[in-house]
């Protein structure tokens, strides 16, 4: 079953929105496998936005990503990874369509709130990155016969 990493980021956490954003996950009817949250060191968060470390932005992004508490989550289900993507909406909160987190949440680019794997090789590699296996959870919600 396809499974996908997200992380609500400091920003998120800080302005009361933890239940709202799983709330959104959880209603749509994907299954939570992992979740904790934690403060996440320099090193993590380098190794988890390692593509864009020679970016304008990285030294910030990671100083910002470090900064408190974050919760990092991964999500099962059909599709998981382009769907969650949707639901997350644009990098940039001010073009992301309303009814996505970040369309409905966020102003600014640097802190759009919430973090998604954009591909199922990239969900992977983060999955690896963040949890150990003992942290997953599988399992088979039972009112799955009602989303199939
Ligand atoms: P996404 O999170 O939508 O996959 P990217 O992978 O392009 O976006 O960028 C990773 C994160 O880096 C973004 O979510 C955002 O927090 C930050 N970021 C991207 N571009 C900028 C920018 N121009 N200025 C500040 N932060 C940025
Ligand atoms: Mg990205």
């Amino acid at each position: 079953m396809e499974r996908t990493f997200m992380a609500i980021k400091p920003d998120g956490v800080q302005r009361g929105l933890v239940g709202e954003i799983l709330r959104r996950f959880e209603a749509k009817g994907f299954t939570l496998v992992g979740l904790k949250l934690m403060h996440v060191s320099k090193e993590l968060a380098e190794k988890h936005y390692d593509v864009h470390r020679e970016r304008p932005f990285f030294p910030g992004l990671v100083e910002f990503i470090t900064s408190g508490p974050l919760v990092a989550m991964v999500w099962e289900g059909d599709g998981v990874v382009a769907s969650a993507r949707k639901m997350i909406g644009a990098t940039n909160p001010l073009s992301a369509e309303p009814g996505t987190i970040r369309g409905d949440f966020g102003i600014s680019i640097g802190r759009n709130l919430i973090h998604g794997s954009d591909a199922i090789e990239t969900a992977q590699r983060e999955i690896a990155l963040w949890f150990s296996s003992e942290e997953l959870v599988s399992w088979q919600p039972a009112a799955v016969a009602w989303l199939v």
